[in-house]
C-alpha cells in the first residue's frame, strides 16, 4: 500500500510557510515503511533539528480505481481518519531551495502517524469535519475540512489520474496552519470533533 500526501491544501498554512498558492494539488508519496507502528513513540531522527507536526485528515481507499470522476469518488472510501505528516522542515527547506524531491524530509521511517478510523456513516458531512491537534494538552492546530482548497472527492479525482488507487491506500489531505516543532517528551493527541484518534509520545 502507499500513502499519497497533499501539500498546500489550506490557505492559512500556505501563508505561514510563505509558499505560493498552487494551481493544482501538490502531491508526494510516502512508502508503507513511514507508518509509525501502533503504540510506538516517535523518535526525532538525527538528521533534523526541526521536525514539525502536520495534523491531517486521512481517507482510506476501499476499491481499486483509476481516472475516478469526482462524482463517483465517494464510492472509493468509507473510512475517515486522522494522522500526522511529520516533516523535517530544515531538510525540506534545503531540498526545496535546490529543487530536489522532498522524500528524505517527509518519507523517513515513522514520519506517518495513522490513527483510528471512523466510518463515513458516523460523520455527518466529510466536507465539514472539525479536527485538532493538542501538544501537551494545549491545542496547537485546528482545522475544518470545509477550508480545503481541494475537497476529498476532488483530491481522489486528481490523484487517480496519476496513481492507480488500491485497497488500503491512504490519502493525507493536507495540514491547516499551526505547524510547529516537536521536542522530546511532547505528547501529541489528535481529535476529530471530540473523539481522540491517536496519542503519541515524542522521544
Ligand atoms: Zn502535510
Amino acid at each position: 500500500m502507499k500513502l499519497i500526501c497533499i501539500g498546500r491544501n489550506y490557505t492559512e498554512h500556505i501563508k505561514e510557510l510563505e509558499n505560493e498558492k498552487p494551481s493544482s494539488p501538490v502531491l508526494f508519496l510516502k512508502p508503507d515503511t513511514a507508518i509509525l507502528l501502533k503504540k510506538q513513540p516517535f523518535f526525532i531522527p538525527d538528521f533534523s533539528e526541526d521536525v514539525h507536526h502536520e495534523v491531517e485528515v486521512l481517507v482510506k481507499i476501499n476499491r481499486v480505481g483509476k481516472h475516478i470522476d469526482k462524482k463517483f469518488a465517494h464510492k472509493y472510501y468509507n473510512e475517515i481518519g486522522l494522522g500526522i505528516d511529520f516533516t523535517a522542515r530544515d531538510l525540506q527547506a534545503q531540498l526545496k531551495a535546490k529543487g530536489l524531491p522532498w522524500e528524505k524530509a517527509k518519507a523517513f521511517d515513522g514520519a506517518a502517524v495513522v490513527g483510528n478510523w471512523l466510518s463515513v456513516d458516523t460523520v455527518k458531512n466529510v466536507n465539514d469535519i472539525n479536527f485538532s491537534l493538542q501538544n501537551n494538552n494545549s491545542i496547537v492546530q485546528q482545522g475544518n475540512t470545509s477550508h480545503m482548497l481541494w475537497k476529498i472527492d476532488e483530491l481522489i479525482e486528481y490523484v487517480s489520474k496519476y496513481f492507480t488507487l488500491k485497497i488500503g491506500d491512504i490519502i493525507f489531505t493536507g495540514t491547516p496552519s499551526g505547524v510547529g516543532k516537536v521536542v522530546a517528551n511532547d505528547k501529541l493527541k489528535g481529535f476529530i470533533e471530540d473523539k481522540e484518534m491517536f496519542s503519541i509520545t515524542v522521544k
